[in-house]
């Protein structure tokens, strides 16, 4: 069962399947690989943590888990050893077959036989994690192992926190048996694929594409793209990046290759902006969504979204807002974070309550999530007072500057716009919320009092641009 070395993993496998040249440069070029954001090692530490948690569906097993990839030959014996005795259920077993190395989360042991379960720290299963699943059957049943089953464990998006979470309501196990037996050509014929290239003197000529972002985004963008010509499809930045990615899959790599009439009409307008250097801007549009008899208070969020739910109420990956920021229209600011630990639900119903009665309006950024969370968890305050987010105006196609990114976050619309200086502190949302969740009692004043300056700096935006679309309307801009 056992083999020494191994060329591919879990991990590169996947990577040569969204694109080969991923796959060679990370084994022949590392040192050109972007650098982890710290957004994506704690998707990382996230993962780790549920898969241990889903270890207490089946309690009581053995962990193979190699400590250093030095120990990958021990963690394949040891597995291989559990096997023959038939322990019941193993953690982290480790496979290798022609050279693909594979641990899977849970090997249990039952009269059927053997039952492999692969655990996802998501709420749905995806395409990539099916041809993740039948790498694994390959590999352990090419090993010599046998098995009645192949299942993926994934966070249950209708869970609803009542209490310390019960594992079997808070997971679910679904049977992909049939569906990574059906891929088993695909997979042989990948492994073969990834080989070859793996063995080229160079890397495989790739273009980019929409593949360098689905369905993860690669850490070779950085080397493959900054090469991208000014006049690329690519720099159509207020068109969609799918429609980009189809346009320069069609041939029409450059501005000039776009033939006439191919575009609809939103895309024919950005094109249009692009060649004449001109804004667009709805007027009338822009004054329907922010133009009212209110004066508005900026509101910025800060939010967590934790995998498995540490408040009663709130789903897997349920945003659950953690701290506010509110700016009002002279631009005087004020913040409120809720101690990590404590409950942030009543906390922040009384802040947002009282900073929205002095308003009426409150304007936001960040999307669909903000009026999703506030209707759900604040019913009451999303009935009473006007909320009104910034992004959708850019999102809408209602303003437009050649290059801007519409979806790019109000931090960075603004600083696009010269709204805001160099100094602006521009900490993602994301980060933000990991910042918090991941926070130590050692360094939690430094973290929320940086946290508290990010979120401020976010209402600092959502003011400035604000005013920057009131100024169209009225001709000053
Ligand atoms: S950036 Fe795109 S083309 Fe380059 S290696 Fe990654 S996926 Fe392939």
């Amino acid at each position: 069962m056992a083999e020494k070395g191994h060329t591919l993993s879990k991990s590169t496998f996947i990577r040569g399947v969204q694109c080969l040249k991923s796959l060679y440069l990370n084994k022949h070029r590392p040192f050109l690989r972007d650098r982890l954001s710290p957004e994506q090692l704690a998707k990382f530490r996230r993962g780790h943590e549920v898969g241990k948690l889903a270890w207490q569906l089946f309690p009581g097993g053995i962990n193979c888990a190699p400590g250093h990839p030095s120990q990958y030959t021990a963690a394949l014996e040891k597995t291989r050893n559990l096997i023959v005795e038939k322990t019941p259920v193993i953690y982290e077993a480790a496979f290798s077959h022609h050279s693909v190395l594979v641990l899977l989360d849970i090997l249990v042991k039952n009269e059927q036989g053997w039952h492999a379960y692969e655990v996802k720290s998501s709420a749905s299963i995806s395409e990539t994690y099916i041809t993740d699943a039948a790498l694994q059957y390959h590999v352990i049943t090419g090993s010599g192992l046998s098995l009645q089953s192949f299942n993926i464990i994934h966070l249950n998006p209708d869970f609803i926190r009542a209490g310390i979470p019960d594992v079997h309501k808070l997971f679910c196990i679904q049977v992909v048996t049939d569906q990574v037996r059906g891929l088993g050509s695909f997979i042989s014929a990948q492994i073969e694929k990834s080989r070859e290239t793996l063995s080229l003197k160079h890397s495989p000529s790739i273009p980019t594409g929409q593949h360098c972002y689905k369905p993860y985004p690669c850490d070779f963008i950085g080397h493959c793209w900054k090469k991208t010509d000014k006049d690329s499809v690519y720099s159509l930045t207020g068109i969609p990046f799918e429609t980009r990615a189809r346009l320069a899959a069609a041939g029409h790599l450059t501005i000039p290759d776009i033939p006439d009439g191919l575009l609809e009409e939103n895309d024919a307008a950005i094109l249009a902006s692009h060649l004449s250097g001109k804004d667009i801007a709805d007027k009338d549009r822009i004054r329907k969504m922010i133009d009212g008899n209110v004066t508005p208070v900026f509101i910025a969020f800060l939010v967590v979204r934790p995998a498995v739910p540490v408040v009663d109420g709130f789903r897997p990956f349920g945003p659950m807002i953690v701290g506010l920021n509110r700016v009002d229209i002279q631009g005087k600011g004020e913040s409120f974070i809720v101690e990590p630990g404590e409950n942030p639900v009543y906390q922040i119903r009384n802040k947002l309550g009282q900073w929205a009665s002095e308003s009426g309006m409150i304007v936001h950024s960040g999307g669909e999530w903000v009026k999703d969370t506030l209707s759900q968890h604040y019913p009451d305050l999303t009935e009473k007072f006007i909320f009104l987010d910034l992004e959708e105006v850019f999102l809408s196609g209602y303003f437009y500057r050649p290059g801007l990114i519409p979806d790019a976050g109000i931090n960075d619309i603004a600083a696009f716009l010269n709204l805001t200086g160099p100094d602006q502190i521009n900490i993602s949302q994301v980060m933000a919320g990991v910042k918090y969740m991941e926070v130590k009692k050692e360094n939690m004043k430094e973290t929320l009092k940086e946290l508290g300056a990010a979120i401020s700096a976010e209402a600092d935006s959502c003011r400035s641009v604000y005013n920057f679309l009131k100024s169209i309307i009225y001709n000053e801009a």
